[in-house]
């Protein structure tokens, strides 16, 4: 099979490599729809943490099963799954408490072990859903980051009648202010450098969107999602929250960054902190969700790229009017 090589030097290569056979409790899925995200770009230039080399990236995809291993009851050749990229141990005290994605086992296809950007892929069963009918491939490989969004949203009290601001409007500031729409927010402001950027927030519901340093100073923020990864961005919500405002962080903020904290902030306004990576659980009710956003591919996939241009591609997701861009492996 045809499959792209990360080498983690930057330089992405197009491999023959043997096809993968399914082991017992194991799938053999052909890609369809292969997302590209945030983790991609820094993977492909070995700046992520627990990235290995080299590795076949991509992690957020649909497909069609292709062969299964022995012991697999639940999926057979032909049907049309979406994957959760995270193969957590199921047995640690994190796992056994729901916190999947704290695993110390985890191991994230297409990061550490290899992933969809190829034409075959091996996954096992138990991290494929079924896709509804209906839901096309490109559909499918937003599941998982829509997964984030709503993992997030799991870590606070609910979103109803909030008042809300999100740092970003890459595509998981873009999820989240869909999905804070759909559960009812008082209001969804966004704060994002790009003006491309800012116009696709207002497509995806944004009352009102501002370049950084823009937006009228004032403790009216009940919650801030931060997903661009900037500590500014940080330290700028912190000072918009609300008596009871939460900070949702989201973005990957550099681990060598920090920001000034006023402890006595937190005391008098009673400010929550809460933390989000990845997706824990959230797979499943995402697999549902994503069925409440009408055309949502259409409006946040912008770039396709065989697999061949797979350089081009993280160019494509580099620039500001990229909201996802998706490889497609079987053109
Ligand atoms: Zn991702
Ligand atoms: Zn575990």
């Amino acid at each position: 099979m045809r499959a792209v090589v990360l080498d983690g030097r930057g330089s992405p290569k197009i491999h023959e490599l043997p096809d993968p056979e399914p082991g017992p409790g194991d799938l053999v899925i052909a890609p369809a729809a292969v997302g590209i995200c945030g983790t991609d770009l820094h993977l492909a230039c070995g700046d992520y943490p627990t990235g290995r080399f080299p590795v076949v990236p991509g992690h957020e995809f649909s497909g069609t099963v292709v062969s299964a291993g022995r012991g697999v009851e639940d999926f057979a050749p032909g049907d049309r799954v979406c994957v959760d990229p995270n193969v957590a141990c199921d047995a640690c005290e994190q796992c056994r408490a729901g916190a999947t994605n704290l695993c110390p086992e985890l191991v994230p296809i297409g990061v550490t072990t290899d992933g969809a950007c190829a034409e075959l892929v091996r996954v096992p069963a138990k991290v494929a859903y079924r896709l509804p009918a209906g839901l096309g491939f490109a559909t499918g490989a937003l599941v998982e980051p829509l997964a984030c969004v709503l993992h997030a949203v799991s870590r606070i009290r609910p979103v109803k009648g909030q008042r809300v601001l999100v740092y970003g409007a890459g595509s998981i500031g873009l999820l989240a202010v869909a999905c804070a729409r759909a559960r009812g927010a008082r209001g969804v402001d966004v704060i994002e450098p790009s003006a491309v950027r800012r116009g696709a927030a207002v497509e995806f519901g944004a009352d009102a969107v501002y370049g950084p340093g823009l937006r009228p100073p004032g403790h009216d923020v009940d919650l801030a999602v931060e997903a661009s990864g900037h500590p500014s961005a940080v330290a700028d919500a912190l000072d918009r929250l609300a008596k009871r405002g939460t900070l949702l962080q989201m973005g990957v903020v550099s681990p060598e960054s920090s920001i000034d904290l006023f402890p006595y902030d937190l005391f008098d306004r009673e400010l929550s902190l809460v933390g989000s990576q990845s997706l824990a659980t959230a797979f499943p009710d995402a697999v549902r969700a994503v069925l409440d956003l009408p055309r949502l591919a259409e409006r946040m996939v912008t770039h396709t790229f065989a697999l061949e241009d797979y350089a081009a591609a993280l160019e494509a997701a580099r620039s500001d009017t990229a909201r996802k861009v998706h490889i497609l492996p079987q053109q």
